[in-house]
């Protein structure tokens, strides 16, 4: 499968935690993931991931336009509920690419736990 993870800023811990605790998991798959969340993927966790450009600057766009060419099969991706976001309308356009594809999507730890592990089970 194709997975794309992103992580805002105060999230990017979590997403470690996440990632070293499903590591053997996803390296089974193909990664992509936002700049920084992707860089700090690869030197912490030491995972091969495809770094697109940071959220910010275009990623979530990046990662939107994959999607809806059916290149994206889950999306993980651990939203700051507190911080405004520069880029909410990116955002948003993503959410809502994997709401019209009908893309699986977790906006938080316990969401993409729950997600993860059913990548272990078939159905
Ligand atoms: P980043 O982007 O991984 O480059 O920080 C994530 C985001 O803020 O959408």
């Amino acid at each position: 499968m194709n997975i794309a993870l992103i992580a805002h800023d105060a999230q990017k811990d979590r997403m470690i935690e996440l990632a070293r605790e499903h590591a053997a998991l996803l390296r089974e798959h193909r990664l992509v993931a936002t700049g920084t969340t992707g860089s700090r993927l690869c030197a912490e966790v030491g995972l091969a991931v495809e770094c697109l450009r940071s959220g910010p600057l275009g990623g979530d766009l990046q990662i939107g336009a994959r999607l809806a060419e059916g290149h994206i099969d889950l999306v993980l991706f651990l939203r700051d509920p507190m911080t405004a976001q520069p880029h909410e309308p990116d955002i948003t356009a993503l959410l809502r690419a994997c709401d019209v594809h009908d893309v699986a999507c977790a906006t938080n730890p316990a969401s993409a736990r729950r997600l993860l592990r059913s990548l272990r089970s078939p159905g």
